[in-house]
This record gives C-alpha cells, structure tokens and sequence, in this order.
C-alpha cells in the first residue's frame, strides 16, 4: 500500500504523522506488519524526517533537468523555440536567442520543434537523492530523500525521480509512506499521485481550514484518491474543520491533542511512539482504519 502523508498548510505536524506512524506499523506483530517499508522524504525544499529516523544513506544521485544549448552554426533565428515554450524559458530578440535556466522546465519542446535541429540538451543538476536505510524499533525500513539545490525553483522533477527510483523496490504488499510537501502546488500533486490513500494533517483553526479544503479539492476531487483526515493540536481553535469533514463526508482518523509534551519531544527529535507509548497504539490504529479504508476485505 502507498500512504501520502499530506497537509495544505506548512507546521500541522504532517512530519510528525508519517514518521510516528511508520515506526508504529513497523512494530505491529509479524502477522499483521506489512513484509517491507519504504518512507520516502518528498519535501525536497526542507526534508526533515531524517531528523527522526536517522537513516544510514549510503547511495546518492544527482537530478538533472535537461536544458536547451542552441548551436549558432544552425540557427536561422526563427523564434519557432521562443513561440512553443509556454514557460517563456528562452527568446529570440533579433540575432540572439537566450535560455532563462531558472525558467526552464526541462520538458524538451524547443528542441522537438526546432525546424533546424539547432538545439541540443545539457543536463543541469538540480538536486539529489539519497536513500539507504533506518531502524524502525526493530524493524529496518528503506529510506530515501531529495533535496533540491540552494537557489532552484523546481521541486517536482526531484519528487518524480525519487518516486521512479525507489518505488518500484518496494514488494507489491509492502507499504510506503511518502511525506508531501507544504502547500497544493505541482510537488504536492507529484507525491499523491499513484498513491493509494492520502493522509491529510491538518489543525483547527481557520488558516488549518482553509488549506485543508484546497487540500481535499487536490487529492480527492482532482486525483480521485480516498483521503482521511488527522486533526493535530485538537482543542485550539474553533469547530470549522469537523463541521467540514462531515459536509464533505471525509473521515476523521486520528486526533492529536495540544500537548506541551508533544511539542517537547518533537523539539528534541524523539518520536512521540517513544515519549509517550500509548500513541504506538493510537498510530497502529490509524493504519488499521486507512488499510479498512483502502482494501475493506483486509482489515
Ligand atoms: S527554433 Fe531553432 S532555428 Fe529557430 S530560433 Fe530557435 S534555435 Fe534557432
Ligand atoms: S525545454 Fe521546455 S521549458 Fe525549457 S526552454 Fe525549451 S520549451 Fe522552454
């Protein structure tokens, strides 16, 4: 099974979710624990679950974007390139034809359509992965991450390339656990795409409110995944988040109360099944409500 662990809004403790409930699932009985895991860290422009999990990452690859190098032998400074690029990545202003790198999505349009064959790509490294292993209390996970480079703008072919590289490892009945980005932007919809179920985290104020409809509106009306809900720091703010789970018929799985002692443990790296053990249920629950969720016949 593959898990999204998403949340419209930065700071809901989306980390705290996916980390917690792996090391939970990871500790059930043999005969209900999933044979393999895979948590993959998807949130390239900040991943922090290495922080929780420390994993030993022993491979790393680069991530290139392809970018357009135009040879000026061949160029007949047409602007077909300039014309098909809907990221107005490069221009043609007379005799010059000039690529913004930052813009470019690396999608290989202009150099398809240029009638001269005068373009050829350059891998441009944008990031990297790394992947290797964790210890999940006794239960060893494969691990991976990506990070994007200091001053790049796109996190999505990051995502994609550590989702096709590690993925498919993975045993059809192991589970992954992939942990979005913030936001509902492309990055967020690359990570919950293929997945089985998303976990939506999110917090009862009207700000956890407001992204979590955007959220839902991505992952379920858009992707047409099955989404749950985990409600953190349940007690502030105000009834709008369960009055909207239950208009919009979504289920609520978990609740998370505000606790000083959860924002201690956090603060230090400890993982909340550890500081306190009565979540280590509460999270193998969870599971067992989203594996009920997905595959009915097998909870
Ligand atoms: S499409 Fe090719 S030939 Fe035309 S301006 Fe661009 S690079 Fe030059
Ligand atoms: S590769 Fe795509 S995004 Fe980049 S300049 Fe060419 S058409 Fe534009």
């Amino acid at each position: 099974m593959r898990i999204a662990i998403a949340s419209g809004k930065g700071g809901t403790g989306k980390t705290t979710v996916a980390v917690n409930l792996l090391t939970a699932v990871a500790q059930l009985p043999p005969d209900e624990r999933p044979p393999e895991f895979l948590f993959l860290d998807c949130d390239v422009e900040e991943p922090n679950a290495h922080l929780f999990l420390a994993p030993r990452l022993t491979q790393r690859e680069a991530v290139p974007l392809l970018l357009p190098e135009v040879d000026f032998d061949k160029c007949t400074y047409c602007g077909k390139c300039a014309e098909v690029c809907v990221y107005h990545a490069i221009a043609v202003i007379g005799r010059q034809v000039m690529v913004f790198p930052q813009l470019c999505h690396g999608c290989g349009s202009c150099t398809y359509n240029c009638p001269e064959q005068a373009i050829h790509e350059v891998p441009r490294p944008i990031g990297y992965l790394e992947w290797g292993t964790a210890q999940a209390g006794e239960t060893l996970v494969n691990f991976g991450q990506g990070e994007i480079n200091v001053g790049e703008a796109l996190a999505t072919p990051i995502i994609r390339q550590l989702k096709k590289r590690l993925l498919p490892t993975l045993a059809d009945d192991g589970l992954a656990l992939l942990d979005a980005p913030p936001g509902n932007s492309c990055p967020v919809v690359e990570t919950m795409r293929g997945m089985d179920f998303v976990l939506l985290v999110t917090e009862p104020t009207p700000f956890g409110l407001h992204d979590l409809r955007e959220a839902v509106s991505v992952a379920r009306d858009e992707l047409g995944l099955p989404i749950g809900v985990v409600i953190n720091r349940d007690g502030v703010g105000d009834a709008g988040v369960e009055q909207f789970c239950a208009a919009a018929d979504i289920p609520i799985l978990m609740r998370i109360p505000l606790d000083r002692r959860i924002a201690e443990a956090y603060a230090e790296g400890v993982l909340l099944v550890h500081a306190q053990p009565s979540y280590r249920q509460a999270f193998a629950d969870l599971y067992r409500q989203i594996v009920a969720q997905v595959a009915p016949e097998e909870a």
